[in-house]
């Protein structure tokens, strides 16, 4: 048997981290088994389905590096295939059309409610005779199609996460919607759970993973299976992501779509190494592993019953450790739009001499791709502003002679290595009798306007690149 197993998003918002994190599980799981990935999108509710969800969906599965086997299929296009199946299960009585008005279903649950008892539909329209039904047609009711759950099963799965899973048949709310706005002669607008079995049975889904919050669906389901003389594929619920109060993760917590982890500097091989570990663990115990790896080793006897913390530290973490071994070029192409998004005047090719190290400079200092923002600021501008300490150093006794030695250094032969500017440090510093100590402190506080900073000998590097060490030593000497 292939494994066969599917990611179903319904594209009325963006790609959630529940959904990329059920999509990692899918995909871990199909690659261990040498099985197919394929993407559905359920798109049958016309209202709240948007292309533009689509389209950020896909892209963000694409990023993470999800990719799929077949699809997306789309099941606006399916419609027709639902309804077959709804036509068979009226055609074997096991469903009918029940034409309660809104208001006589609310009344229903008023009863229910005064009488303390959970809402359930009460399975009224079940035996309607043709000559009933033939009434509420003629008063222009439009009808639903229900299946009929019988109270007495017990319905039972071993989940391959959840082990025995148990569920009576009599709480599932009794007859259960599976087509709206239908008539005596028509199938009106298929549903959810219905659309689910049909496209899993017609796929060959193997493996239903998702979301712990489908559980009732799955027992609900598993009645529709049968009823379409289907085999029960086998089920896994993945743990829900919690936030720090131990909540399910909402929008309320702030960033829960994947384009905006995107956004804010993660990088998509970190990002899907941590959901790998929202409810998985490595059988080494490791954290950080690729995806091939993780698949090679996945397996659900290590995919945890408890809902999933989601903790930013250890995404931080792991972003960082991904980041700091990553090569200066291809750091620069993801770097590259956060500094021109900052405005920040760049020329990609000809400037790319000095990017490169700059990156690479700044690599093992960054938690975020954002960092690189802040991190490179000043590396932009011809002057800097300087601090009160660096400006009392540039201003100690002796600075200008160091500071001009150096200046009259830059022309002639230019130094352009960093064995260079070493040897012109050493130059002026046998050459003004001071410690090298102070000639490193007060170039420091000419460069950088600061006494802290990234290292000084790189950076005057990438500033000499730009003649800026010219310019800002100038800068220095006219403080004195
Ligand atoms: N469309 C459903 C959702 O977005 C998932 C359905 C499923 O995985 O069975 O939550």
């Amino acid at each position: 048997m292939t494994v066969r197993v599917r990611l179903a998003p319904s594209p009325t918002g963006t790609l959630h981290i529940g959904t990329a994190r059920t999509a990692v599980f899918n995909w871990l799981y199909a690659r261990h088994e040498g099985g197919q990935f394929i993407l559905r999108i359920e798109d049958t509710d016309e209202e709240r389905s948007k292309p533009e969800f689509t389209e950020n969906i896909l892209t963000g599965l694409k990023w993470l590096g999800m990719e799929w086997d077949e699809g997306p299929f789309f099941q606006s296009q399916r419609l027709d295939l639902y309804r077959q199946a709804i036509q068979t299960l009226l055609d074997k009585g096991l469903a009918y059309r029940a034409y309660d008005t809104p208001e006589e279903l609310d009344a229903m649950r008023e009863t229910q409610k005064a009488k303390n008892q959970a809402p359930r539909y009460d399975n009224r329209h079940r035996d309607l005779t043709p000559d009933q039904q033939a009434v509420y047609e003629a008063e222009g009711r439009t009808a639903v199609i229900r299946f009929k759950i019988d109270d007495s099963r017990t319905i039972t799965w071993h989940d391959l996460v959840r082990g025995p899973v148990t569920w009576q048949a009599s709480d599932l709310g009794g007859d259960m919607v599976v087509a709206r706005a239908s008539s005596a002669s028509t199938i009106g607008q298929p549903l959810y759970n219905l659309a689910v079995v049909v496209d899993d049975i017609e796929m060959a889904i193997t493996h239903v993973i998702r979301g712990e919050d489908h559980i009732a669906n799955t027992a609900k389901q598993i009645l529709l299976y049968e009823a379409l003389g289907a085999a029960v594929p086998e089920f896994a619920h993945t743990p829900l992501i919690l936030n720090q109060t131990g909540q399910k993760l909402s929008k309320r917590d702030g960033v829960t779509s994947i384009s905006d982890f995107q956004k804010m500097g993660f990088v998509a091989p970190a990002l899907v190494n941590y959901m790998t570990l929202l409810g998985w663990s490595a059988p080494d115990a490791a954290e950080q592993f690729t995806l091939a790896e993780a698949a090679q080793q996945f397996s659900f006897d290590r995919v945890n019953k408890a809902g999933a913390k989601f903790d930013w530290d250890k995404l931080d973490w792991l972003n960082s450790q991904y980041l700091h071994a990553m090569e200066p070029a291809a750091l620069l192409d993801l770097t590259l739009p956060y500094l021109q998004a900052a405005d920040y005047a760049i020329d990609p090719d000809a400037d790319r001499r000095w990017l490169l190290p700059l990156v690479g400079m700044l690599a093992p200092s960054l938690t975020r791709l954002t960092d690189v923002v802040e991190q490179s600021r000043f590396f932009f501008t011809e002057t800097v502003d300087f601090a009160d300490d660096a400006k009392a150093q540039v201003q100690l006794d002796g600075v200008a002679a160091v500071l001009e030695g150096i200046l009259a250094g830059l022309n002639d032969p230019a130094p352009a290595t960093l064995d260079d500017l070493k040897a012109l440090v050493n130059d002026v510093t046998k050459a003004q009798g001071v410690k090298k100590g102070l000639v490193m402190k007060s170039m420091r506080a000419a460069l950088m306007g600061a006494l802290q900073g990234p290292d000084l000998m790189e950076s005057w590097l990438i500033l000499r690149q730009r003649e800026f060490d010219v310019s800002r030593l100038k800068a220095a000497l006219a403080l004195v």
